[in-house]
């Protein structure tokens, strides 16, 4: 027998991110001979949402200084390249090619019981054959799936009929160059990706969705909002429920300003609109780049980043909090939207009328420009629920990490690897069995 029969053959179904730290965990803690396997049809680290071929002026929404690898940081890496290390929201293609870099360094790092390869194939069967796996076709003795967003999701218009060309807007979608009039499915930060690719060539962009309601913006770093006071961090420990969470971010919102407990649980409800969308993004936009105050809902944003990481550590001793399912529908909308560069660009293409929000609340609009026609396109924004299994998910053994786990045990969509250790203990089971 070969060194390289004797070797663990492992599957890793998914290269983005968390393929890339789990083959990272395994060259660190790996010291037994493993084959390691990492199938993707897009690019190894990067994966599809990173890819660097998307266009450039898709931004990250998240403060890029929390993207981190097991050997090397985003913000180092563009500073030895000479980059803008001042730009927090870079493009996404940037991100990924940081992401493709770190795969390749992993690749040359690797010992040489380690060995590592990537596939650029999408899986579509794994079964289970009793003493190992068989992932289409052949053999393997451990699977990870890590395959994130799904790319289409059950209630997408893509597979509905329509007399409009429908798309969607990543994974592949065939978009047209410049469509003149465009209807879009959701508010949220696909459709500022919509506004960001097309804000210059359309003639309008219609948003629908069915909270009528844009994302609250995320602060800007050169004006942080005040951090959440210990006590609040300490009362996680103690929730029983989501009611629980609720006090404390009530609680933990007032300390940022003059709100009433009225106002700060509205928003908590999801029942703090006023009716102007567009007054409450500028409202937003001035609070997070401090040339206006904060507002209830940018407050109760801030309170609820500011224990994220004590609710998930709550999950993780615990389990599933009881309501907090419900309670993070509104706060996701609060809490992790838009940084200022975009949400800024938002609003210049509303005020200049490219961005029409008649339709905004009125989400019957897309069956009617579906059934009887008025835009050239249809983007679907939606992106896939969180939580959707993966396909392979009922194959007994089959470990999943990620965005399907996310309701449960909140933290994973998300490019930040410290929320959780659970690539790092999968890969100590696997690397020493
Ligand atoms: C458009 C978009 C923008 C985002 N922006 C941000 C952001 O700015 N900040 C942030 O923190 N989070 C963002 N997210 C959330 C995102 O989920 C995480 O940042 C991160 O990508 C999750 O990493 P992952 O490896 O778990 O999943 P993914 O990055 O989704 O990677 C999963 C990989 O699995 C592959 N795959 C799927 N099915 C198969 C199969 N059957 N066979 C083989 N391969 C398969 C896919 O091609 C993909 O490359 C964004 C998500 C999307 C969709």
């Amino acid at each position: 027998m070969t060194s390289s029969r004797l070797a663990r053959r492992i599957a890793i179904i998914g290269g983005g991110p968390r393929g890339l730290w789990a083959v990272e965990e395994l060259i660190e803690r790996a010291r037994i001979p493993i084959d390691v396997t990492v199938f993707d049809p897009y690019p190894a680290g990067a994966g599809a949402v990173y890819r660097p071929q998307q266009p450039p002026l898709w931004r990250l929404n998240v403060n890029c200084s929390v993207v981190t690898t097991a050997h090397d940081d985003f913000n180092a890496w563009r500073s030895r390249r000479g980059g803008d290390t001042t730009d927090a929201f870079p493009p996404r293609a940037e991100v990924g090619q940081f992401l493709a870099d770190t795969w390749s360094a992993a690749l040359h790092r690797a010992p040489t019981h380690v060995r590592i390869r990537h596939l650029p194939h999408r899986v579509s069967e794994v079964s289970s054959d009793g003493e190992g796996f068989v992932v289409d076709g052949s053999p393997f003795d451990d699977v990870l799936v890590c395959t994130g967003h799904g790319h289409m999701h059950a209630g997408s218009l893509v597979q509905e009929s329509s007399r409009v060309p429908v798309t969607g807007l990543y994974f592949g979608a065939d978009l047209p160059s410049a469509p003149r009039r465009i209807g879009v499915r959701g508010a949220a930060l696909s459709f500022i990706d919509v506004c960001l690719l097309y804000g210059d060539t359309a003639e309008v962009i219609y948003p629908v969705s069915r909270s009528g309601r844009f994302m609250e913006v995320k602060p800007s770093p050169e004006t942080p909002l005040p951090e959440v006071s210990t006590r609040w961090r300490q009362a996680c420990a103690q929730i029983t429920n989501a009611g629980d969470l609720r006090e404390i971010l009530i609680g933990a919102a007032a300390e940022f300003g003059d709100f009433s407990r009225a106002e700060l649980a509205a928003v908590i409800d999801g029942q703090d609109f006023t009716g102007d969308t567009v007054a409450e993004l500028e409202a937003s936009l001035r609070a997070a780049e401090g040339t206006g105050p904060l507002t209830p809902a940018t407050a109760v944003g801030a309170a609820f980043r500011g224990v994220f990481q004590d609710c998930v550590d709550w999950h993780k001793a615990h389990g599933p909090m009881p309501g907090f399912r419900e309670l993070s529908r509104t706060l996701e909308r609060v809490s992790f939207g838009p940084p200022p560069v975009t949400a800024r660009r938002l609003l210049e293409l509303i005020h200049s009328g490219v961005v029409d929000t008649q339709y905004l609340r009125t989400p019957e609009q897309i069956d009617s420009w579906r059934e009887n026609g008025g835009v050239d396109l249809l983007i679907d924004a939606t992106v896939a629920p969180q939580a959707t299994p993966s396909p392979f998910h009922d194959v007994p053994g089959v470990v999943e990490i990620g965005r399907m786990n996310e309701l449960f045990l909140p933290g994973h969509d998300s490019l930040n690897r410290l929320v959780h250790d659970d690539i790092p203990r999968w890969a100590e089971k696997v690397g020493n069995p």
